[in-house]
């Protein structure tokens, strides 16, 4: 089976396999024990932070560790509801649902979607334009989007809400081990995840505020200041760590411009071959590992989806927590794609290990599926 449903969740990488392990032997301790395992995980935690924080650009005070990228998003739409009862909250119209549905649950009506343009970014105008006269509670734009791979101006978008001084909250749960980490530590919150860059589930960090306190999510503890209650999964964020580490010295070694290059090669035969294959965000810049196509067949992404499954490739809808539901898209329609465009798009997400002979593997399978699905349904033009 070829994976390439990184976006949905990466495979554990070799070295963060062996630091998970690694932890488990040396570190079986509860980090808040007055002993001294407790003390010496505790220590393992702190070091943790320090090469968090470091990577960032941020102090190791300001980062808490999470159970992955849902939590980090709800902790902060819920703190900033409770920080300001009044208030709008801003989100992009292209949120990942932690972000969609946690601001309608703690902000309902004052709930406010900044719109993206036709390529999927983020309009930075509008947000310019409102700034001047409004003041929302806190301005949330990822950084990278999970089903098309566009890249949002969040350092735009930060530099503007600092200028006006309204927090601003970066979901960069898809940016994380694909991109450079450095410049997130100016944010003023910041979600990542463990799982989406090669280390285990259920673990991931949030950046918050370096000022002022944080209201807590989780209750029942005192752990991380008081942040989040909950005892620390100390192998999972040693494991977490060496999974970015090996990421970023990937990047550092410009190992994402050959990456960058396989995708768009793959883009360039797909057209060739399908030319009525619509690529999502075609204008934008995008993640290296990521095609969101919409392709031509009359009838569901899911039958390429459960064709391609067959034929041996792991492929996806769309956002791992949308795929399977009804609904089109919110992303692709908010990027002005009809309901049943979106509803035949498929995405594709390599990972670090992805080859090329894989892309063309991928790319022979979709062209047999197309000549199948031309031969079953006649009125559907594949060429
Ligand atoms: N935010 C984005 C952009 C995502 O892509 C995802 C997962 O798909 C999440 C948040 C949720 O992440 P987690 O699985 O760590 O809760």
């Amino acid at each position: 089976m070829i994976y390439l449903d990184h976006n949905a969740s990466a495979p554990l990488l070799p070295s963060a396999r062996a630091a998970w392990l690694d932890a488990v032997d040396h570190f079986p301790g509860n980090p808040s024990s007055p002993h001294r395992i407790g003390a010496r995980a505790e220590a393992a935690l702190a070091e943790a932070r320090q090469r968090l924080a470091s990577i960032l650009g941020c102090a190791p005070h300001d980062l808490i560790w999470t159970s992955g990228a849902t939590e980090g998003c709800n902790t902060v739409l819920q703190h900033a509801a409770a920080a300001d009862p009044s208030a709008p909250v801003w989100i992009s119209a292209v949120e990942h649902p932690a972000v969609r549905e946690s601001a309608r649950h703690y902000f309902g009506s004052r709930r406010v979607e900044i719109p993206v343009d036709g390529r999927g970014v983020v309009d930075l105008d509008w947000v310019k334009a409102r700034l001047v006269a409004q003041r929302p509670a806190l301005v949330a734009i990822m950084a990278a989007n999970n089903e098309t791979g566009v890249l949002q101006p969040w350092a735009e978008a930060q530099a503007l809400c600092a200028a006006a001084e309204i927090p601003f909250f970066c979901d960069a749960t898809q940016w994380f081990g694909r991109r450079p980490a450095r410049g997130f530590g100016s944010c003023t919150f910041v979600a990542g995840s463990a799982h989406k860059f090669g280390g285990p589930r259920g673990v991931g960090f949030l950046k918050v505020a370096a000022t002022g306190s944080l209201r807590p999510l989780l209750l029942g503890g005192q752990q991380l200041e008081g942040r989040r209650a909950g005892t620390e999964n100390v192998p999972g964020v040693l494991a977490m760590l060496a999974a970015l580490a090996w990421c970023e010295a990937q990047i550092a070694d410009g190992g994402d411009a050959s990456r960058l290059a396989l995708r768009d090669q793959f883009v360039v035969q797909l057209q060739a071959m399908l030319p009525l294959v619509r690529l999502n965000g075609a204008a934008a810049d995008r993640l290296w590992n990521t095609v969101s196509v919409v392709m031509p067949d009359g009838d569901c992404r899911q039958r390429w989806v459960v064709k391609l499954d067959k034929a041996g490739f792991a492929v996806s809808t769309g956002s791992a927590c949308s795929s399977g539901s009804e609904q089109p898209s919110h992303v692709l329609i908010a990027m002005g794609l009809t309901p049943s465009e979106a509803s035949r798009a498929v995405r594709i997400s390599s990972g670090w290990t992805t080859t090329p002979e894989e892309w063309r593997e991928l790319l022979n399978a979709i062209q047999k599926i197309g000549e199948g699905l031309a031969d079953s349904n006649a009125s559907a033009d594949f060429r």
